[in-house]
């Protein structure tokens, strides 16, 4: 447990406070502002352990005793030690928090040794949660003024009323250097309290400037309501700052963990079982005016593995349980990229995850003020299967009235139904996909099953592994030539970089060849997990990204370190097979041209053999090179 002691480094609070605080509190209702609690019988609960990863419940809450204990990892302890442990505070900032909720005025005693104070210091936590208290209502004040006008517009303009935007605590940042620095400075706020909030920053000059200036503000607040960061929109052409502006990562605000509207919409989200991820502040107040009450959005950053986390403590998403996670977009290729990440990110989510495309590619503020409010509603209605959004995009690229277009198609999709981890659902999926290709149950359950077979097992010591497209040797030369770019892009870089993705036969190589000149090719990357992920980024497909984390691990064909001539080998065999299959087309042309009524074409055309012939001859001694 915790030593009590520490509360003496910041004026002592009375023990006898503790011990009314301990009494006041009630464990149960202290741990549902973050976890989901359901009845666990005999007057317990029991949910998700917040500390450590479960998919069963073992985190258990004893009302009765006023304590909590995880029979999965062993953490348990009072309110206090709850909040501590779970919010990252000190003893006298969670004790405080707790006083503060149950309203007991702590009385502290000054140390024998210290100085006498003149006021009790509280914790730096509570500190920084009241600097952000008075600063929403500075802000919230001077959305009234003058000056405000264009931000009153921009929350009118999207249809939100004064009642909004008050119920979201919007406020304004004004004109001026320091008027927000010089107001919390009067309220006895210090230099580095406004600075750790996040709330100031430090000029050139040395003195203090406000972080926003000329700004829409959006207070964002935590799991338990209180503020720990704004969200600022630019409202001004000559404002040459990006369009949205967030608080930075300081003790309070945590960007991989922050929902906006997740304090308002918690209980909805427990109480349905769902959330609705939105992309923006105003798709948030959108959806929950429209009736969506579980909408949250990610602030700056796309949504992640921790922000998974906190949801599926409030969804409670177990095996018995099951949560649904809703993602809306607006933009095709922005939703394609995301739906990825949540493909990647979390395997047990896959099967809970949905997704919500608008058919106008309007947000859902956009939708709200063209259609109204049901469209809102209708648009999270009409949510669609993560795994078949993902599979309707990869077969939409291809023609499916020709046969090389529904083969390639399938190729590309069937890694997709290989990935899902629920092997039951696999079969569905076979029949679907088999259904939407016009194609028989039998190749698609091939093609899956070959997909299954080259995802990465964790097994290193299976080079004879079949992979998605080591089929022929042109196939297996453009996987190594791809390898040596992602894993050796300093030494691969300039030869791989002068091949360009026309040369690679096979479509997913191509994608993949494409995306490595997208990212800025191989020969300015310096490698490593940076450039893997700048790769990864930039696939436009679902396919070409499965590949890359392949291509990036799977070891080299090659015993001991890859050097220039092995690259050089690789590259030239790699451009050899795409001019020989050039050269029997051409040949195949010239033979079919009449020599005589059509001389210029067939001399033309012989001219383009005879040098690519020489092409190939020179690649063939390069590829012989010293092997
Ligand atoms: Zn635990």
């Amino acid at each position: 447990m915790y030593a009590e002691g520490v509360a003496e480094m910041a004026g002592r609070i009375r023990d006898e406070d503790i011990a009314l605080v301990r009494e006041r509190t009630s464990i149960g209702e202290v741990i549902s502002d973050t976890v989901t609690l359901k009845s666990a019988g005999g007057g317990n609960l029991k949910g998700l352990c917040p500390f450590h990863d479960e998919k069963s419940p073992s985190f258990n809450v004893s009302p009765v005793r006023n304590v909590w204990y995880c029979f999965g990892c062993g953490a348990g302890g009072d309110a206090i030690k709850f909040l501590m442990d779970a919010e990252h505070l000190s003893f006298v900032e969670s004790v405080e928090r707790l006083a503060a909720r149950v309203g007991i005025q702590l009385r502290y005693v000054e140390n024998d040794n210290a100085t006498p104070r003149a006021r009790p210091q509280q914790g730096q936590r509570q500190r920084l949660v009241a600097a952000h208290a008075a600063a929403v209502e500075f802000y919230r004040a001077q959305l009234s003024t003058a000056g405000a006008r264009p931000a009153r517009e921009f929350l009118a303009q999207r249809g939100f009323d004064r009642a909004a935007a008050e119920r979201y605590g919007c406020g304004f940042a004004p004109e001026g250097w320091d008027l927000l620095t010089r107001h919390l400075r009067q309220q006895g706020f210090t230099h580095d309290e406004l600075v750790t909030a996040g709330l100031s920053r430090p000029a050139r000059s040395g003195s203090l400037i406000d972080r926003f200036r000329r700004r829409l503000l959006w207070p964002i607040r935590d799991l338990t309501g209180d503020v720990i960061g704004f969200g600022a929109r630019k409202l001004f052409d000559d404002d040459d700052g990006p369009k949205y502006l967030n608080t930075p990562e300081t003790p309070l605000y945590k960007k991989s963990h922050v929902l906006y509207g997740i304090d308002q919409a918690k209980r909805e989200i427990a109480k349905q079982g769902k959330v609705v991820v939105v992309e923006g502040y105003t798709d948030v107040m959108a959806c929950h005016l429209a009736g969506v009450s579980t909408a949250v959005a990610t602030c700056g950053t796309a949504f992640g593995t921790d922000h998974i986390g906190v949801l599926r403590r409030l969804l409670m998403d177990t095996d018995a349980v099951a949560g649904e996670i809703i993602f809306t977009f607006d933009g095709d290729a922005a939703g394609q990229k995301a739906a990825l990440r949540a493909f990647e990110d979390d395997q047990r989510f896959v099967g809970r995850t949905f997704i919500a495309v608008s058919p106008d590619n309007m947000d859902p503020c956009e939708l709200r003020l063209a259609k109204g409010d049901l469209a809102v509603r209708d648009l999270v209605a009409r949510r669609e299967p993560l795994v078949d959004f993902a599979l309707r995009h990869v077969i939409n690229r291809y023609d499916l009235d020709t046969v090389d277009g529904r083969v390639e198609a399938m190729r590309r999709a069937a890694p997709l139904v290989a990935k899902i981890k629920d092997r039951e659902k696999r079969p569905e999926y076979v029949r679907k996909l088999a259904g939407d290709l016009g194609m028989e149950i039998e190749p698609v359950q091939r093609a899956v099953q070959t997909a299954g077979n080259g995802q990465p097992t964790g097994q290193r010591s299976a080079p004879a592994r079949p992979a998605p497209a080591a089929d022929s040797p042109q196939s297996m030369v453009e996987r190594e030539a791809l390898k040596l770019a992602l894993q050796e892009p300093v030494l691969a870089g300039p030869m791989f970089d002068a091949v360009e993705s026309a040369e690679y036969r096979h479509p997913v190589h191509a994608a993949v060849r494409a995306a490595i000149a997208a990212a800025g090719g191989a020969a300015a990357a310096t490698g490593g997990a940076v450039w893997i992920e700048q790769v990864r980024d930039a696939c436009d497909d679902l396919a070409a990204r499965a590949l890359v984390g392949e291509l990036a691990v799977e070891p080299l064909r090659i015993d001991g370190e890859p050097d220039p001539r092995y690259v050089s080998v690789t590259v030239a065999r790699l451009q050899w097979g795409s001019v020989t299959s050039r050269i029997k087309d051409l040949k195949s042309r010239v033979q079919r041209i009449n020599p005589v009524s059509n001389k210029d074409e067939y001399f033309a055309l012989f001219g383009e053999l005879l040098s690519l012939e020489q092409h190939a001859r020179a690649l063939r001694e390069q590829a012989a090179g010293g092997l």
